[in-house]
C-alpha cells in the first residue's frame, strides 16, 4: 500500500530523516520503534503527506507522488492526489483529538459525510457498526468528555475505520493511557491486525510491536538501523544500538 525509498526530510538545517526506505504491503503490520527524537512521527507524517520531504520517492498503491520543485522547494504537485492519499491513510494520534462539541457518533460520521460526501444514513449504519466493533456501541450519544481515555481512543479508531481507508497509521496510540486502559486499545489493535488490515504502528509498547507486527523497523537518528521480523528484532538484535534500546525499554 505504501512504499518509500530513500526519503530525506529536514526541518531547516536539522536533517530528521536521512534516506529511509520502507514498505507496508497490503495486509501487513509494520511497526516503527526507536528512541524519542529518532524521527518516527515524522516518517509517519511524511507517508500521508502531512509533512513535506526534500528527496526520495513515496508511492501509494503503486502510484508515485507527483512533485513540483526540488530540494527545499519540493511540494506535492497534485492536490487531488494528496487528498486521495490522506483520506486513504487514516491516522490515529496519541491524543485522541475528538471534537468536543460533537457526540461520539457525530465524531465518527463527520469526515465520511463532509469530506467523502457519502450518504448520511449509510455512514450512520457503518459508524454504529465500527463503534460496536471497538466495544463502545453504547456510547454513540455520549460526549467525548464523558468517556475514559481508553474509550476515547477506541472512538478515534472507529472514526479512522469509518473512512474505510487502505491503511491505518497509528502514532503512539496507547502512550497517553493508564496501563489498564491501554490494554483495551491493545486488544482492538490486535483484532485489526488479525483481520488483515494494513497498518503502520509507531509504538513504545515492545510487547504490542512483538505481538502484532509482520515487520519491525528500528529507527535511530533518522536512519533504519535494523529491521526484520519481530522474532529477529526482539530476540536476536544484531546491532549494539538496538540491543541498548531494547534493554532500556524493558
Ligand atoms: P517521540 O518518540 O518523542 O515521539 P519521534 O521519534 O516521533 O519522537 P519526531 O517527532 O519525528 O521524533 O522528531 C524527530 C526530530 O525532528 C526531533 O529532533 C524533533 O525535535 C524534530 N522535529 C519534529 N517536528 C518538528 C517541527 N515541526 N519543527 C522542527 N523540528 C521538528
Ligand atoms: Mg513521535
Amino acid at each position: 500500500v505504501i512504499e518509500i525509498s530513500d526519503l530525506h526530510k529536514s526541518f531547516g538545517s536539522l536533517e530528521v530523516l536521512k534516506g529511509v526506505s520502507m514498505a507496508a504491503p497490503r495486509g501487513h503490520v509494520i511497526s516503527l520503534i526507536g528512541s524519542s527524537g529518532s524521527g518516527k512521527s515524522t516518517l509517519l507524517r511524511c507517508c500521508n503527506l502531512l509533512e513535506d520531504s526534500q528527496q526520495g520517492e513515496i508511492r501509494f498503491e503503486g502510484e508515485p507522488i507527483r512533485w513540483k520543485g526540488t530540494g527545499p522547494a519540493r511540494q506535492p504537485a497534485d492536490r487531488a492526489q494528496v487528498l486521495r492519499i490522506r483520506t486513504n491513510l487514516a491516522m490515529v494520534f496519541q491524543q485522541f483529538n475528538l471534537w468536543a462539541h460533537m457526540t461520539i457518533l457525530q465524531n465518527v460520521m463527520e469526515a465520511p459525510v463532509t469530506v467523502l460526501g457519502r450518504d448520511r444514513a449509510e455512514v450512520e449504519a457503518a459508524a454504529r457498526g465500527y463503534l460496536d466493533k471497538v466495544g463502545i456501541g453504547d456510547k454513540c450519544d455520549a460526549w467525548p468528555a464523558q468517556l475514559s481515555g481508553g474509550q476515547q481512543q477506541r472512538a478515534a479508531i472507529a472514526r479512522a475505520l469509518c473512512m474505510e481507508p487502505r491503511a491505518l497509521l497509528f502514532d503512539e496510540p496507547t502512550s497517553a493511557l493508564d496501563p489498564e486502559l491501554e490494554q483495551e486499545v491493545v486488544k482492538v489493535i490486535k483484532a485489526l491486525a488479525e483481520e488483515g488490515r494494513t497498518m503502520l504502528l509507531v509504538t513504545h509498547d515492545m510487547r504490542l510491536a512483538h505481538d502484532v507486527s509482520d515487520h519491525v523497523l528500528f529507527l535511530h537518528q533518522g536512519r533504519i538501523e535494523e529491521e526484520g521480523p519481530p522474532e529477529a528484532v526482539f530476540d536476536t538484535p544484531q546491532t549494539a544500538r538496538l540491543q541498548q534500546f531494547l534493554s532500556a525499554s524493558r
